[in-house]
């Protein structure tokens, strides 16, 4: 529906009519809307780590005469508090991206440093979980964006690429030239996400499963985040995944004109 703001009205004068100034006022009441949506939800958000420091402080008040319950809490104090501090972190980035659309001084980016970077982010995680990261596809590709952006993009779907696969599995990060796009897709081998969810996997704060989100300290933005991104950089971002056998999420971005010397190369560990 669309609201819209009488600035002056139709009156009669003499024969004629005067015609009315109006004022389409949908989308400002709509950003409003959203505005207040993300302040409620980030305002949850952040009480529940911050209450859940509060009861381990309490623990440890009572418990300070047991030395290994003390160790526990403090340790479950200071995941929480990691937690909170990547919720805030990822608060600022995306307000930040909301109001840095598109990209400010946009340069070339080569492809290859962003994806090279990106895996870096998740490397210590997936050898912890023993899950083999792998990169390939066509090297020299360039677009014209922010470099630091789009290596948080690509980290955060491999980040969760990782976080959502049973230990063992593979993470692959393809590369791949279609016309005048870059398609850099990072297909796991893990849970998959219902049909239903699919929808909704990109809106803020929208878990599938929030105890397994929060297990693997998880804010429900990175999603939210790699949309925004895609979008400011002329972009976008879609998901192809089966439940029980794995997901594939492709970021395509309009490319910078083909360089010579542009060759696939296969598939290495990296
Ligand atoms: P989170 O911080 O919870 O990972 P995201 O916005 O990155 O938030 O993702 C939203 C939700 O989408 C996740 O909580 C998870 O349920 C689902 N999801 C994202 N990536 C994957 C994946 N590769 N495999 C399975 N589920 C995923």
């Amino acid at each position: 529906t669309q609201t819209l703001h009488v600035l002056a009205r139709v009156a009669p004068l003499g024969d004629r009519l005067v015609l009315a100034l109006v004022e389409d006022r949908t989308h400002e009441i709509r950003v409003d809307e959203i505005r207040r949506d993300f302040v409620a939800n980030v305002s949850h958000e952040l009480k529940t780590p911050v209450g859940a420091m509060m009861l381990l402080a309490e623990a440890v008040q009572d418990a300070s005469d047991e030395p290994d319950a003390v160790r526990r809490f403090a340790e479950r104090m200071q995941q929480e508090g990691q937690r909170l501090s990547r919720l805030v972190q990822e608060i600022i980035d995306l307000s930040r991206l909301q109001y840095d659309d598109p990209v400010d001084s946009p340069e070339p980016v080569e492809i290859d440093d962003v994806v090279v970077a990106a895996i870096d982010r998740s490397r210590v995680d997936a050898e912890d979980r023993n899950i083999r990261l792998t990169a390939g596809g066509t090297e020299g590709l360039q677009v014209l964006g922010n470099e630091k952006q789009l290596v948080v993009a690509i980290g955060n779907l491999i980040e969760n690429a990782v976080s959502y696969s049973p230990e063992g599995r593979r993470v692959a990060v393809g590369v791949r030239r279609r016309e005048d796009l870059v398609e850099i897709s990072v297909t796991d081998q893990g849970h998959g996400i219902a049909e239903t969810d699919l929808d909704r996997i990109f809106e803020r704060f929208y878990r599938v499963d929030p105890a397994r989100s929060r297990e693997t300290g998880g804010t429900g933005l990175g999603l939210s985040i790699v949309k925004h991104i895609a979008a400011s950089h002329g972009g976008e971002v879609s998901v192809w995944s089966v439940q029980g056998a794995g997901s594939t999420f492709t970021l395509r971005l309009p490319l910078l004109p083909y360089r010579p010397g542009q060759q696939a190369r296969g598939v290495s560990q990296v």
